[in-house]
Formats: C-alpha cells, structure tokens, sequence
C-alpha cells in the first residue's frame, strides 16, 4: 500500500503505485513516469553504475537542492530515514521528547522511537489543518518547566529537545509562528516536508526554510524514484555529518575502519536517475495539483457542509493531495462517501489515525487534539494523479455532486 494513504476499504491492487489500473477505475493518485526515467535508468544499467555511488546520486542530490533553494542535500532510502538523521543531527537523545503532531502519517513519530526518544502529540489547527502554534505553546509554556537550562515536560520528566513540523497534504505549516516558539523556549526544528515538495511558505521554498528538512520519493508522491528521500541543510558541518551517518560512519574505506554505529542509508544511482526525471517535471506538476484542486474547490462550493482543503495566507500549496472535509450538516458523512465512490470505480481515502490514538505510540504523552479527530472523522482524498484527465475529473465531482445534494 502507498504508505501515506492508509485504506479501510480492504484490499485495492490498483491503489499499489505503479500497479496497473482496471479500465475505468480512477485511482487516487499514482505515478506519472512519462519523462526522462528511461534514458537515464538505461545510462546507469549501461555503464554498470547501479548502487550508491554515481552521478546521478550527485547530480540529485544538487539538482534538489537548487529546487527547493538549499545549499546541500544528502540523499536517502526514503523519508522516514532522511527524519531519522535530521532528529540525530539535531541532537535528539534516547530519552528526550519530541514535539510531533499528532495528525499526520506515522513516519515521523517513528523515526523519533528509532532514537530512542518519544513523540509527544500536539493538536493541529481547525483552520488549515496544520500542526497548530497554539497546541505547541501551550504544551511549551504550561506544560514544561526548565530545570538548570534544560526544558522538562512536568508530566514525564522528560528532556523536551525538538519539534518535527510536519507540513501535510502539499501545505506548509505555520513556520514562522514555530520557529519564533522553537527559539523561545530553545528547541531544534526538522521539517518534515514530504509531502509538500514544491510549496512555499511567504514565497520561500519548503527546504529553504528550516535548517534541517527532509522529503520523500514514495510511490506515492508527487515526485518518486520507486522509493527514496533527502535531507537537505544549508550547514556544512551537519551535511558532512549525515553523509557519514547514513553511510555507516566510515571514517578509512580502505581499512573499512567506523567510527560509530552507522546507517547504510544511501539512496542508489538507479534510484536517483529516476529522481533526477521526475525533478525535471516539478514545476508542472505542481502546477497540474493546483489545478485539479481549483476544479474541485470550484465544484464542492456550492454544497452544504464541504468543503475543500483550504489555503493558509502565507501559503503556496503544492496541493499533492486533494482533500475535502464534510460537516456534520453535509448530505453523506465521509465513511459512507468513501463507499459511495469505491461503488463507482473512484478510489478515496480517509486521513490517518491520529497518532494520540495509535496503538503504536500508547505510551507517549499528549496533548488534547479533539481537531485531529474530527478531520479524521470527516476529511476523505479524491483522486488527483498528475495524468487524471479531466473528462476523469468530472466524473468524480459528478459523483460527489450527486451523492452530496441529497
Ligand atoms: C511519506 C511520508 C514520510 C516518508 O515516507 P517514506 O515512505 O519513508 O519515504 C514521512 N512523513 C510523512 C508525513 C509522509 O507522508
């Protein structure tokens, strides 16, 4: 299954990335691999330059950077390990808390346990759906004291060391609100952009922003090399040490002399020629995103109760997934929504547990966040692949129309 994207609706081949798709089945969204991907994947084979060396790995990992106006880049397996090394490079101890929110898709509350240390959930805001400045200043402020320079939450006695800003749907979070929150009360930031590639917050790029970002190339997302991510920072010295982290701490390649417990981490030339492709294809992608939401922002309009994932004022969305919400006065509730269109042949989603409530994290603190419930319980995904037509389009909203008018 696309990771992100838990189904409840049983079993949905189709819905695999790069799974073929039954006529007249729309998936939600799945890969386009139209552009490039062969000449260079066929250079690599070619030339024998398969596995974690090559020039496409460099010319990747500087590509991506210049994309989203960073100095360097390090590239990765995927995602949840490009987090993995952005929390160890921020300092992130077994032990330690860390600031995650709880509506999101798990990786970055895991890659927080891969530290040893624990996620503590923060609510997201009603408004824009975003990990919410007002969740994480309350916690910071009432819910922790410093002790000799050192922030402890009250409750655990915990070391508080950082925040992960995860930036869901395509959306930037409110960055400067937690920045200005992180220095205050002395934290680290990662940003987990994964799913926002090509977004900007106040015109700057997602990965321009926070010292220590990471993405994704999922199947997917709105960019994928099968499987893969990056991290990108402008610091030298935090660059050189992921380099080193994510190739297992070699210190002599010759002698095969580590000087830690490392990580074989590294993204493969065949990988990043596939990522080099689609990073040629950004800017209209993105741009087909924008458009396919403007269409559905258009169509839910006039229907009581929906409404479509809305558009913060400091924010460019990159839109990579469409998303709409139904109030408790909407005609259908999500869950029998989600049936309706599963009937016709369109595939949906609901959002993610929130993570308050996963059985994976029960032993983490939290703060309240009835908000995260609730757009769980009343947010689905519709179908918005980069190669959705728009006679494909209009059937879904045709669909949506009918069964949200009754
Ligand atoms: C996709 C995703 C990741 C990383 O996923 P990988 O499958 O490990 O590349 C991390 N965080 C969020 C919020 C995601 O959606």
């Amino acid at each position: 299954m696309p990771s992100s994207t838990p189904t409840i609706a049983g079993p949905d081949k189709a819905a695999e990335p790069g799974a073929p798709v039954p006529a007249g089945h729309i998936p939600l969204s799945v890969p386009n691999i139209s552009g490039e991907e062969w000449t260079y994947v066929r250079e690599c084979l070619d030339t024998g330059w398969v596995s974690s060396v090559g020039s496409f790995v460099d010319r990747f990992e500087r590509e991506l950077a210049a994309a989203v106006g960073a100095e360097l880049a390090i590239a990765t397996v995927n995602g949840t390990a490009a987090l993995h090394v952005a929390l160890l490079l921020a300092g992130v101890e077994a032990g330690d808390e860390v600031i995650v929110p709880s509506l999101t898709f798990i990786a970055p509350a895991n890659a927080v346990r891969y530290t040893g240390a624990f996620p503590t959930f923060v609510d997201v805001d009603d408004r824009y759906w975003q990990i919410d400045p007002d969740s994480v200043e309350a916690f910071l402020r009432d819910g922790c004291s410093r002790e000799g320079g050192t922030l402890r939450n009250r409750a655990t006695g915990r070391r508080v060391r950082a925040m992960v800003v995860v930036d869901i749907l395509g959306h930037p979070a409110d960055l400067g609100r937690l920045h200005a929150l992180a220095t205050e009360y002395g934290i680290q930031v990662v940003e987990d952009a994964t799913e926002s590639l090509g977004a900007s917050y106040e015109g700057k790029p997602l990965g321009s922003i926070t010292p220590l970002t990471a993405f994704s190339f999922n199947g997917n997302k709105l960019l994928t090399t099968g499987g893969g991510g990056m991290l990108v920072t402008n610091d030298e010295t935090l660059a050189k040490r992921a380099r080193y982290l994510t190739t297992q701490a070699k210190i002599d390649p010759i002698e095969f002399v580590h000087g830690d417990v490392g990580y074989n981490y590294r993204l493969t030339n065949i990988q990043a020629a596939v990522g080099v492709a689609q990073l040629e294809r950004l800017d209209e992608f993105v741009a087909i995103k924008r458009r396919i939401a403007a269409r559905y922002r258009e169509a839910v309009a006039p229907l009581q109760g929906v409404s479509f994932m809305p558009e913060a004022p400091w924010a460019k969305s990159a839109c990579w997934l469409a998303t709409i919400r139904l109030a408790r006065d909407a005609a259908s509730g999500s869950r029998d929504l989600l049936r309706t269109l599963g009937g016709a042949g369109i595939q949906a989603r609901p959002l993610w547990q929130p993570l308050h409530l996963s059985p994976a994290h029960k032993a983490s603190y939290s703060m309240p966040c009835p908000v995260a419930t609730q757009l769980q319980e009343e947010c689905l995904s519709i179908p918005c692949s980069t190669h959705l037509t728009e006679v494909e389009q209009e059937r879904v909203i045709n669909t949506l129309v009918e069964a949200l008018s009754s």
